[in-house]
């Protein structure tokens, strides 16, 4: 089986490596270095057995792979009932950026777009951003199992350029959905998104979610099980913006991507996969990453809903 499913990535990577379509993301200037050709492919079993193809070892930003381990934390600071008065969990059907509250209720139409994210980083319990965020960080470092860095100039240069963010956040507010400021829950959301991580990390990171909540290496616990499942339940249904129903369809596993080039994918007492490359799609969604997920979906019959 070992030596099957690394044959298995290897010959994924060897195929997809091939595919130069997309573009990586625009208008960050501290990005515009990034090695556009890196991929790496990584599964960690919920056993914590890892299996790698390519580059798993090169560090980019989790942006919005951010929101889903932040909404866990809101939830377990803040219990689900305030949480869920605050943010809903309906796919929006919207791009992740879109300015999306409910036009009566004023909730964020789920955690995993921009809005649900920024409230949901508010949420954070802390008295200052710098304890929020701390929590934030070490909470990712729980659930990689290892310490994970900051890129201090992408940070810097989304806070410069987020005007977007800064009008979701006063929207937020407007409609009394943020428990601090709006610049600082912006500051916070913006932090979190800068947080270094490699392919194989974020592999780790899926694998804690797939193992009940606790890293399957260190034997910490990042989350609750009830949370964890939560966390998934909505990650599969909003994790990838507006290409999430045929994401669904397609690949029937909890997803959550970043416009770093990162995907991960979870199957629940199973296995996570995380995949990195730049090159976005329409959606913001790697092209490699989702390709990549598909065939090991449909070759390992990884499907949810899989019918024999
Ligand atoms: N930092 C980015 C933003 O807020 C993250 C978005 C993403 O990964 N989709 O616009």
């Amino acid at each position: 089986m070992a030596s099957l499913i690394s044959d298995l990535l290897d010959r994924l990577h060897k195929e997809y490596v091939e595919n130069r379509s997309g573009t990586p993301l625009q208008g960050v200037p501290s990005l515009e270095g990034i090695d556009e050709d890196a991929f790496g492919i990584c599964i960690a079993m919920a056993d914590g057995q890892i299996y790698e193809s390519g580059d798993t070892d090169v560090e980019f930003c989790i942006q919005s792979i951010s929101k889903a381990f932040t909404y866990g934390l809101a939830l377990c600071d803040q219990g689900k009932e305030r949480v869920d008065a605050t943010i809903d969990m309906e796919p929006s059907g919207d791009a992740f950026n879109e300015i999306s509250l409910h036009p009566v209720t004023g909730r964020p139409r789920n955690p995993m777009i921009n809005a649900g994210a920024i409230a949901a980083s508010s949420l954070v319990a802390g008295q200052s951003t710098a304890e929020q965020t701390e929590r934030i960080h070490s909470l990712y470092e729980t659930y990689a199992g290892r310490e994970l860095g900051f890129a201090a100039d992408v940070f810097a240069d989304e806070m410069r350029d987020g005007n977007r963010n800064r009008a979701i956040s006063y929207m937020l507010a407007e409609n009394d959905k943020l428990r601090t400021e709006p610049d600082d829950a912006v500051e916070v959301y913006l932090r979190q998104c800068s947080v270094l991580v490699t392919c194989r990390d974020l592999a780790m990171m899926g694998a804690t979610l797939a193992n009940n909540g606790i890293n399957p290496v260190t034997e910490k616990r990042a989350i609750d099980v009830g949370l964890a499942e939560r966390v998934l339940s909505v990650m599969s249904t909003c994790g990838m913006y507006d290409a999430a129903g045929e994401w669904v369809a397609e690949v029937g596993m909890a997803a959550k991507s970043g416009v770093g080039g990162g995907i991960l994918a979870v199957l629940p007492g199973q296995l996570a996969i995380a995949v990195f490359s730049p090159r976005l799609d329409e959606h913001g969604n790697s092209v490699r990453g989702v390709a990549a997920c598909r065939r090991l979906s449909k070759d390992l019959e990884l499907h949810a809903l899989h019918v024999t």
